[in-house]
């Protein structure tokens, strides 16, 4: 019998209760040790875990805390979700950039705003409201290369995960980078940019020292309902620049930031120290989930 020995790793995919764990180099096939049931803890892609193995097969007998973690998609430690708009064609649309960053924030995932196809249109006014607002903004084009060694940057640490709307530019983004993984890009790209989703389950794809998550179903759209809606009380704080004012409101902690009466907030928006159009966002955000049952 071999001997057992314990190695550290992370679960790159899973599928039908075993769990493929990448440690050492290898990629281990894992069941999860039954105690996990009992405690209600479930391994998810992208746990790091520690695994008893006899060399081929293993047991996943422990998971590190984990810094972030979503329902659906159901991936855990994601550090950054790259919200791809186009400069053009499509025209970006803001609210869905301003959902999604949200929605990151929320997670404790870094939104990072990637306007793609730059030959196309200026986008900088649009860039320059997202980096006023504390975000990282990241300009490229698949076509000229601009801003693909900063993305390249970035997607060498930590897991990261892509989404935004079809057209926008992702798998090219993808393509552009992992010209040496072609094979293994044309089928994420298959699946983030073009919907052909046969499965709901995510995987890890390994990039320098990071690794890019493919992530199906993870959209503008799909994040609806995908386990717990952001509370009206907490959105504000999804929305960094806010933060600096909404203790000042005179109704603070109560006020709602989206109707006057001493909003420290609308003040910012009136003297354009927060922008218009991620207040406006805000407020539809708010609009959408002060309705949301919490029980739900
Ligand atoms: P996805 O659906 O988000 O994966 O988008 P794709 O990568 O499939 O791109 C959609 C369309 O936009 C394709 O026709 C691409 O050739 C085009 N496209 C992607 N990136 C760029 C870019 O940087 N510049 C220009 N001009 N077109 C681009």
């Amino acid at each position: 019998m071999k001997e057992k020995q314990l190695l550290d790793g992370i679960i790159i995919h899973s599928i039908s209760g075993f769990y493929y764990v990448e440690a050492a180099g290898f990629v281990y096939e894992c069941k999860a040790k039954g105690a996990f049931r009992k405690e209600k803890k479930s391994p998810l892609v992208g746990d790091r875990v520690r695994v008893e193995t006899d060399g081929e097969k293993g047991v996943i007998v422990a998971i590190e805390e984990r810094s972030s973690f979503l329902v659906r998609p159901p991936v855990a430690n994601i550090e950054r979700l790259f919200i791809v708009a186009s400069a053009d064609r499509p025209k970006p649309n803001y609210y869905v950039i301003d959902k999604l960053s949200a929605f990151a924030v929320y997670h404790n995932i870094q939104p990072v705003v990637v306007f793609s196809k730059t030959d196309l249109a200026d986008i900088s006014a649009a860039a320059e409201i997202y980096r006023c607002a504390g975000l990282q903004v990241i300009c490229c084009s698949s076509v000229t290369g601009e801003g693909m060694e900063e993305l390249r940057g970035l997607l060498y640490r930590g897991i990261s995960a892509f989404t935004g709307n079809s057209g926008v530019g992702k798998s090219s983004i993808l393509n552009y980078l992992l010209p040496e993984l072609r094979l293994e890009t044309n089928e994420i790209s298959d699946k983030l940019g073009r919907g052909k989703h046969t499965t709901r389950s995510v995987r890890l794809y390994k990039y320098g020292d990071g690794m890019i998550a493919d992530t199906p179903g993870f959209s503008s759209l799909e994040i609806d309902g995908a386990g717990e809606p952001i509370p009206k009380e907490t959105l504000a704080d999804c929305f960094p620049e806010f933060r600096a004012y909404t203790s000042k409101c005179r109704f603070y902690p109560s006020c709602s930031h989206t109707v006057d009466k001493g909003c420290a907030v609308l003040e910012a928006v009136r003297s354009g120290d927060v922008s218009l159009q991620r207040h406006q966002s805000y407020c539809r955000l708010y609009e959408d989930i002060k309705n949301i049952d919490p029980w739900r």
